[in-house]
This record gives C-alpha cells, structure tokens and sequence, in this order.
C-alpha cells in the first residue's frame, strides 16, 4: 500500500474542496452572527499561512500561539499554522497570568494570535514573554493597551488582506508535531503535550465514528469546549474531515445567549463540560426556549452526574457521556451502550459509565501494589492507557529531552491517567475517582464523585463537591460542599438521610462534615477544583457543621 503522510494539511485541503459548503457560524452578540463556509475558511487560511511565513518570518516548527475564544479566525488558525510545518500552541485564557507567562515562555511561541476582547489580558503580560516577537489583533477590542510595547503589532485582516491565494504546502512528516496544548493542572502544575499530525489525523477518524460523536455535514456543532481545551475536543478537525457545521459561541458563553444561539441557529449537537450544561439547564427551566434541534449533547471532562442527563432526557436531549484527558487528545471512551442493552434496564447503567474504549486505546488498571486487575465490572485501580493519539511523553523545551515522569508514564510507555475505576467485562470504563480526590476512610476507599452524583439527584442540590479532610480517628473523611437551589430549603440531616435512603451510599461513608457555599471553586475549564475546597477547609475558611 502506498505510505502517505496522516496530516492536517490533508484535512484542511480536503474540508476546503469536498465540504466548501459547510459554515461556521460565529455568535457576535448582534443581531447577526458571522457566517463563512469552509471554502472561504480554507481560502483565509491560505492567506494566513502567506502571511505568517511572509511577513512575519515564521518557519520550521516555530510555535505560533492563540489566545482565542472559539471562533471562524481561530479556526484558520487551527489549519494554516500546522499545515506550513509550524506548532499552533493553544492558550487557556482562563489561567492565572502567572502560569500563562510560564507556559508561553517555556514553549517559546514566536507569535501570538489574540481576539482584540482579550488583550487586557495579554498586555500586562508582554514585557516578561520573552520569546514573543509579533502580536497579531483579531476582532473588536481597544488596542491602545498595546502602545509602547516591544513587540510588533499586527492586525489579523489587515495582515493577510492582498496575500497570494495559493499556498506550495510543504509535503510533512506526519509525526512531526501540528499542536501543542497545556493540561490545565487541576493536580499539579500544567505540563505540555504536543499532538502529532498523525495523532490528529487519527482522532479525528475516530470521532467521527458512529460510536464515537458520528457528525456528517448533515449536523450543526455547537462548540462550547473551548479551542483551547485540548482542540475542542478535536471537533475543528474532525469537521473539515466530514464537513460538520460548526456554530462558534466566540465569548458568549453565559447561559443566556447560549439557550439564544440554540434557539435561533438550531444546532444538532453541542459539547461541553458538565458545569456549562448546569447554568444551561437552570436557564432553560427559567426560560423555556425551542431547543429541539439538540438531538444529542457529547459531555466529558468531569463525570456527567446521572442526575444532569435525566434532566435532558426529559427535555428530549439525548446526553453521551465520554472520557477523555489533553494526553488523550482527548477521546478515550464514549457511552455508547451496547446493541443488546438498547431498550432494556440495563441502558440506562451504560449511558452513566464513562464509556467503551475504542480499539485505538489500549486499557489496563493497576492496583496499589502495581499487579494487573481483571476487567470484571468491580475491581478498582489506576487507568493505564496507550494508543496512537495517546501522549508518550511531556514536553520539554526545544533543545531538551522530553519528560517520562515515573507518576505519569510506566517502565513500558503506557500512560498513567491517575484516575481509578473499573473496566467491565464487555469494555466499559466506569470511573470512582481521581487518584489524588479518593478520600482513604480506615483503610477503605470512598468515592468523591459517588457522593456528588448522589447529592446532586437531590431536587435542592445545584452543586456538589466532596473532598477528603483529615481526621483523627479515620485518617480521611469525606467533607460534603453543597451550593443549594435558589428558595431550597433542605437541612443537612435531611441531606444525609437522602444520601443513605436514596443514594444507596452504605452508613460507613455518610458524610459527618458539611457546609453551604455559594459556589463551587472551579479551574479554568470548569472543573471543581478540589484543591482551592481542601485549602479552604485547612485555613478554617469554611463555616463547617458536624452532624
Ligand atoms: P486536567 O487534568 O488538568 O483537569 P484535562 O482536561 O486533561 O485537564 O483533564 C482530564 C481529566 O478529567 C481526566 O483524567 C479525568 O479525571 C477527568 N475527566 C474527563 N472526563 C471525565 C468523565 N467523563 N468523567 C469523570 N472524569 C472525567
């Protein structure tokens, strides 16, 4: 057979020629949103690709970043850069400067392309970025903040207005890298993974697989994950692959203009994190809107409570859950339940594991003591993974060799995904925790996410994070955090009762801590962040009641 390079190059010419119909549609907060086909998306991308080589000096693998909100531009930007051979570095704008200062200058990125709305928060910044030579401006925004900075200044259409409409794309190595994206280091401190042509090339067959998303140019995506959350969960490229159109929420990610984008551009399918659909949902039962166009909504990035996806199965929405972490590009499993299932009691169970590993993601679990588990539905250790698009190695600066850490990749190369759970018989994940969150209660091992799933089918619950807190007699024990219904009225007596009359939860984990707050601490992709609730705890910060 003939070896031709797995690239995104061949994606972009491919979206562009065969699916030069399909549109994003970007949100402006107007009356109108913007609309451009993919054959005018390609086409600026040519442009952009001229421009970045022409007038800016990029080559090689030079790393050309983004500071984006989801939009047409950023899509140009996904496809041009990795296909003249240089490395989209995705930025998370929701990450505290400090750390966004640290990864721009570990990944030493030449160029930085950033929507006009977000450079207040980029100009601050520039005097300690010290490998940024050029800021490109996309979009509305005051750019004065930019005055008297050392960098060069560039506006995006300015830029590659009057650029030569054919690009010689290189012919690349397709392990070569395309893309790079930080974890946003929920446990630890961000590290980098760096997606191969190849790896993309290959999720993005494998998301567009029937039991994987399985868009055709027939659906609308709603793309709430953002672009720089691990390639909105690959779905820029995957659409260029099969011609999905994508509907773009550029910064208008509040419920409101949400449920308006859905009401009026009508999407088939959205994505996004668990917390996104909660204030969607809170909304929707607010304000009713016509959301019937949503047939099915992909949610991954924390566990999907069984709770949330029954609320949209009333309202005619059918949830997928999926599992997935940026060493996995994302996609690791989806909840696709088997045929046999499908109309029987059993569907429901399936639907709320984390999902069935494709074939190109090997799986194993490994107990404490290092020995292998059996796949049998109940025993519980760390989910190990390999597989063409899984990361086997960090990155670490241009000239350095990259990092294995012994914590995240095993003696023979597989990655350790710090998350625990149970693999049943016929391939489902189903995850209890995350390592570092599992509450060590006398020896035996509660499940934070158990918990929060049984807390959160209470009808006065909106929000609920458990974390483990010491304690003297048990070692560990779970501290419930509940964010209660606006006008509720549940005490935590009544909390608890619920949990063990319910919730099944045995009377050894019921929790014994408990507090209000407002709101649960979130990370900067919308993940409880269980670190900020532990720290609160230790510093007294939280009006805690012991039952
Ligand atoms: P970070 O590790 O910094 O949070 P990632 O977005 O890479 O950044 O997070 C990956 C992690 O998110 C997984 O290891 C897992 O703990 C969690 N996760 C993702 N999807 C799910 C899911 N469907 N259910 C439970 N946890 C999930």
């Amino acid at each position: 057979m003939q070896d031709v390079p797995l690239t995104v190059t061949r994606l972009l010419v491919h979206g562009t020629l065969v699916h030069g119909r399909s549109r994003i549609t970007t949100w402006t907060g107007e009356d109108e949103p913007q609309v451009r086909t993919f054959a005018e998306t390609g086409a600026r991308a040519v442009r952009l690709a001229n421009a970045l080589r022409d007038e800016l000096g990029v080559r090689d693998d030079d790393r050309v970043a983004t500071l984006m909100w989801n939009n047409a531009e950023h899509v140009e930007a996904y496809f041009a850069i990795p296909s003249m051979g240089a490395v989209l570095h995705t930025l998370n704008l929701r990450l505290p400067a400090a750390q966004l200062t640290w990864i721009v200058n570990h990944a030493a990125d030449r160029v930085i392309i950033v929507n006009g709305s977000l450079l207040p928060l980029l100009a601050p910044l520039l005097p300690d970025l010290t490998t940024v030579e050029h800021v490109v401006v996309s979009g509305p925004g005051d750019r004065s903040a930019l005055d008297g900075s050392a960098v060069r200044v560039h506006d995006y259409e300015e830029l590659i207005a009057d650029r030569p409409t054919t690009y010689d794309w290189p012919e690349l190595d397709e392990r070569r890298a395309a893309a790079m994206c930080y974890t946003s280091g929920t446990t630890g401190d961000p590290k980098g993974v760096v997606f191969s042509h190849r790896s993309i090339y290959l999720h993005s067959l494998q998301a567009n697989a029937t039991e994987s998303m399985g868009l055709t140019d027939r659906d609308t995506s709603l793309v709430v994950v953002p672009q720089f959350h691990v390639n909105a969960w690959g779905l820029p490229h995957a659409s260029f692959m099969t011609g999905i159109n994508l509907l773009m929420p550029d910064r208008f990610l509040q419920p409101v203009p949400l449920a308006e984008m859905i009401e009026r551009v009508r999407p088939t399918h959205a994505a996004a994190v668990p917390t996104i659909w909660q204030g969607l949902l809170a909304e929707l039962t607010a304000r009713p809107r016509d959301i019937s166009s949503l047939a099915q909504v992909t949610i991954g990035g924390s566990a999907c409570p069984p709770s949330m996806m029954e609320d949209f199965d009333k309202l005619g929405v059918r949830v997928c859950h999926a599992w997935g972490m940026t060493e996995t590009s994302p996609l690791g499993t989806v909840a696709r339940p088997p045929a046999h299932a499908i109309g029987t009691d059993e569907e429901f169970a399936y639907r709320i594991t984390q999902g069935r590993f494709p074939a190109g993601v090997e799986a194993r679990l490994t107990g404490p003591g290092g020995e292998r588990l059996p796949w049998d539905g109940e025993s519980a250790g760390e989910l190990e993974v390999r597989g063409p698009w899984i990361a086997g190695a960090y990155y670490n600066g241009p000239d350095a060799e990259p990092l294995r850490p012994a914590d995240k990749f095993s003696e023979d190369g597989w990655l350790k995904t710090g998350d625990v759970g149970t693999i049943s018989a016929d391939g489902y994940l189903t995850l209890t925790d995350r390592a570092k969150d599992v509450i060590k209660s006398g020896g035996e091992w509660i499940s934070s996410v158990d918990l929060e799933n049984a807390l959160m089918a209470h009808p006065d619950v909106a929000e609920a994070a458990v974390v483990a807190v010491p304690d003297e007699k048990w070692g560990e024990r779970p501290l419930a955090t509940v964010v209660l219904r606006e006008g509720a009225t549940a005490d935590f007596a009544s909390l608890r009762a619920f949990l063990a009359d319910e919730g099944g939860v045995a009377k050894w984990q019921l929790p014994e801590r408990w507090t209000i707050v407002t709101a649960v601490p979130k990370t900067s992709v919308g993940k409880f962040d269980k670190k900020v609730l532990r720290r609160q705890y230790a510093a007294g910060d939280l009006d805690v009641t012991r039952l």
